[in-house]
């Protein structure tokens, strides 16, 4: 794990998040700076930078990733009214924590296309 990755810190818990569920492969917990009402970042233990770092072995995070999210938009009460999974990749994406995470973005209508 690099230390200096602040999602590792968070999964290991040496670091404070508001986390919403865990288990031995994944932690949810809400983002620092909400940009819905409802925005709660989905990430692997595993430290993988992003998509493009995935392997065959390593892809399988990803199906849990979403299964988690659909379970924590709906324990957010999101499932009827809709929400957003999304995952920035790389500077043009946006990304900005080198660490892949799911954001589950919801609780208000949300514009397309993103900016
Ligand atoms: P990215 O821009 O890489 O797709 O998303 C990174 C997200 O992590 C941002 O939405 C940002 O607000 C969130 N974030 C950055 N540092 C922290 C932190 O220390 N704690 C939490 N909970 N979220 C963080
Ligand atoms: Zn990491």
């Amino acid at each position: 794990m690099p230390s200096d990755c602040i999602f590792c810190q968070i999964a290991a818990g040496e670091r404070a998040a508001d986390v919403v569920y865990a288990n031995d492969r994944v932690v949810a917990f809400r983002d620092i700076y909400p940009a819905a009402p409802t925005h709660i970042l989905i990430i692997p233990r595993q430290h993988i930078t992003g998509p493009s770092a995935l392997n065959a072995e390593t892809a399988r995070v990803v199906g849990e990733m979403f299964l988690v999210a659909g379970q924590v938009a709906a324990q957010e009460n999101l499932a009827e009214s809709g929400y957003r999974l999304v995952v920035n990749q790389g500077a043009d994406g946006g990304q900005s924590v080198f660490h892949m995470h799911l954001h589950v973005l919801g609780g208000r209508k949300l514009t397309w296309p993103p900016g």
